[in-house]
C-alpha cells in the first residue's frame, strides 16, 4: 500500500463561499433576529465570519446599523448586539473565504454610504473578471477597503446608481460587466433586490411569512424561520422587493446560459434544501442508487461518511439491497477554532472528527460511499480506520466524478497538480488510499441528478460555462 501522502487537516475538505440572507418586513416589524435564525440554518456554508446589516424604511435614509465579526453566529451575535439593530429591512452573510483573506476587513455585508444613499450587499460566488474590473476602478480614483470581489460589485453598482433612476437598473448595468458566479441580495433605503447570474452558479430563492418577504441561498433557511417558499429567482434575473410586492427583470436571463453548480446538490447544500425544482437528498440518493447500479459490489454493509454520503449510502443500499449501517460516530463541535495537531503529534484531526463503531463493521465487507476525494489524504485515514477497526474489506464510492480541474466560481477546489486523480488512474488512486476497490460516479449521472436542469460540471470536465481567467486568481488580491 502507497503511503505517500501526508495529512494535514483542512487540507482535504472543500468549502463553499458563502451563505446570504435578506428579509424585508412591509410591517415594519424589526429583522434582525430572523436573519440571525437564517444564518444559523445556513452555517455550513460558511463558518469564517458573518454579519447582518439592517436600516428602517419608516426611519431617516442612509441609517445602516450593522453588527459583522469573526467567529460562527452563535460567537458573533449576543441577544444585546441583536436587540440593538433595529430596522425592517436588512441582509446578512455568512463567509468563508476563497478570494479574498479571512480577516475582519473581508467580512459581509458591506455598507455603501455614496451620493445616493446607502447599500448593504451580500455576495456569495466568485467572478472571474473581478482584478480587470477592480485595476479599472482604482485607476478611476477608487480606493478598496476590502480584498473581496463583492466590493468590485458594490462599487459598480453605486457608480451606476448616479446615472440611471433606481437601485435596480444600477444592479443591471453592473451585471452587464461583471462574470462569473454571483447571488446578491442588497438592501437599499426602501427596496431588497436579489440577483442572480446568468448560468445560476450558486442558489437563491424567495420566501414569504406573514407580510414579510426573504431572499436566501437555500430554502431550509425558510423552513427554519417558519417562512414558505414562493419561488427561485431565476438564473440572470433580477428580482426587486418593495410595498408594491414583486418585481421581474429578465434582461440578463439566457435559458442557453444556464450551468448550475452541480456541487451544490453532491455536497455543498444541506440535503433538506431544494434547488429549482430539485431536492438535494433525492439527488444525492439517486447519485448513491447510480452507483449500484455502474459498480456493484459484494458487501455485508453500506457506510456513508458524514454528512454527504450518508444520503448516497442509502441511495446505494435501496438499490442493491445491501444493509445501510452507521460506521463513523462524528463529533460535531469541531469548529473553526479547533486547535489543529502538528504533523508529528500522535492525535489525528481526522481521528478527533470521526470514529468508527467497531461493532459495526468488525469482520464485515464494507461498502463506504464519500462525496469527493480532492487529495486523498482523509480518504486514506478513513480506510485505514475501518481496518483497524476489523473490517474485511473496504470498497470506496464517491457519489461524483474524480476531480480534474479547478474551480474558479466560490469553491476552494485547489489546481489540478494537487488533485489525486490528476495524472493517476482509478486503480493507482485506489492503491494510495489503500481501498480494495475504488469507482467513481459517471460522468453522465450528473445531469440526471440535477433532473436534467443545465449544470456546470467543470471541476470533473474542464468544460468551463464562462472563460476561465488565464491567471489563477483565487486569492490574487493577496499576491
Ligand atoms: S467548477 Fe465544480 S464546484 Fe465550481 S461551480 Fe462548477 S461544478 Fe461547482
Amino acid at each position: 500500500m502507497e503511503k505517500s501522502l501526508t495529512l494535514d487537516w483542512g487540507t482535504d475538505e472543500l468549502h463553499e463561499e458563502c451563505g446570504v440572507f435578506g428579509m424585508y418586513d412591509l410591517d415594519g416589524n424589526d429583522v434582525a433576529s430572523t436573519i440571525y435564525y437564517g444564518l444559523f440554518a445556513l452555517q455550513h456554508r460558511g463558518q469564517e465570519s458573518c454579519g447582518i446589516a439592517v436600516s428602517d424604511t419608516y426611519g431617516p435614509k442612509g441609517v445602516v446599523n450593522a453588527c459583522k465579526g469573526m467567529g460562527l453566529c452563535n460567537e458573533v451575535f449576543t441577544s444585546e448586539k441583536l436587540e440593538k439593530l433595529k430596522g425592517n429591512i436588512g441582509v446578512g452573510h455568512v463567509r468563508y473565504s476563497t478570494a479574498g483573506s479571512s480577516t475582519i476587513e473581508n467580512t459581509q455585508p458591506l455598507v455603501l454610504n455614496y451620493v445616493k444613499g446607502t447599500l448593504a450587499l451580500a455576495h456569495n460566488g466568485n467572478l472571474v473578471n473581478a482584478p480587470e474590473l477592480r485595476r479599472e476602478l482604482a485607476y478611476d480614483g477608487a480606493i478598496f477597503q476590502t480584498t473581496i470581489d463583492s466590493e468590485v460589485i458594490a462599487y459598480h453598482i453605486a457608480r451606476e446608481r448616479c446615472k440611471v433612476g433606481t437601485a435596480e437598473e444600477a444592479v443591471a448595468n453592473a451585471m452587464k460587466k461583471i462574470k462569473g458566479a454571483y447571488s446578491l441580495v442588497i438592501s437599499s433605503p426602501r427596496k431588497l433586490i436579489g440577483a442572480r447570474d446568468p448560468q445560476g452558479f450558486k442558489p437563491l430563492c424567495i420566501g414569504k411569512r406573514d407580510n414579510a418577504y426573504i431572499l436566501t441561498s437555500e430554502t431550509c433557511a425558510l423552513d427554519t424561520i417558519g417562512a414558505t417558499f414562493v419561488r427561485d429567482v431565476l438564473p440572470g434575473e433580477i428580482v426587486t422587493i418593495n410595498k408594491d410586492g414583486i418585481k421581474s427583470n429578465l434582461m440578463m436571463h439566457d435559458p442557453k446560459k444556464e450551468a448550475r453548480c452541480i456541487f451544490e446538490y453532491i455536497y455543498f447544500a444541506r440535503p433538506d434544501s431544494v434547488f429549482d425544482g430539485v431536492g438535494v437528498y433525492h439527488s444525492r440518493i439517486y447519485a448513491g442508487r447510480c452507483l449500484a447500479k455502474d459498480s456493484p459490489v459484494d458487501a455485508d454493509i453500506v457506510v456513508g461518511v458524514p454528512e454527504s454520503g450518508n444520503a448516497a449510502a442509502l441511495g446505494y443500499s435501496m438499490e442493491s439491497g445491501i444493509p445501510y449501517a452507521m460506521a463513523f460516530v462524528k463529533n460535531s463541535y469541531v469548529g473553526r477554532t479547533f486547535i489543529k495537531p502538528g504533523q508529528s503529534s500522535r492525535e489525528s484531526a481526522v481521528r478527533i472528527k470521526l470514529n468508527v463503531l467497531k461493532e459495526a463493521v468488525e469482520g464485515k465487507r464494507v461498502v463506504m460511499i464519500d462525496d469527493s476525494i480532492v487529495r486523498g489524504t482523509t480518504s486514506n485515514l478513513i480506510v485505514d480506520m475501518l481496518r483497524e477497526a476489523g473490517a474485511k474489506e473496504v470498497h470506496m464510492r464517491i457519489s461524483a466524478p474524480p476531480f480534474l480541474y479547478p474551480c474558479y466560481f466560490g469553491t476552494d477546489i485547489p489546481s489540478s497538480e494537487q488533485l489525486i486523480a490528476h495524472k493517476r488512474t482509478v486503480d493507482e488512486i485506489c492503491k494510495v488510499i489503500g481501498a480494495d476497490s475504488l469507482a467513481y460516479l459517471k460522468m453522465e449521472r450528473l445531469s440526471e441528478m440535477a433532473n436534467g436542469l443545465p449544470i456546470c460540471t467543470a471541476c470533473f470536465s474542464g468544460e468551463y460555462p464562462v472563460d476561465p481567467p488565464e491567471e489563477d486568481i483565487r486569492g490574487s488580491y493577496e499576491k
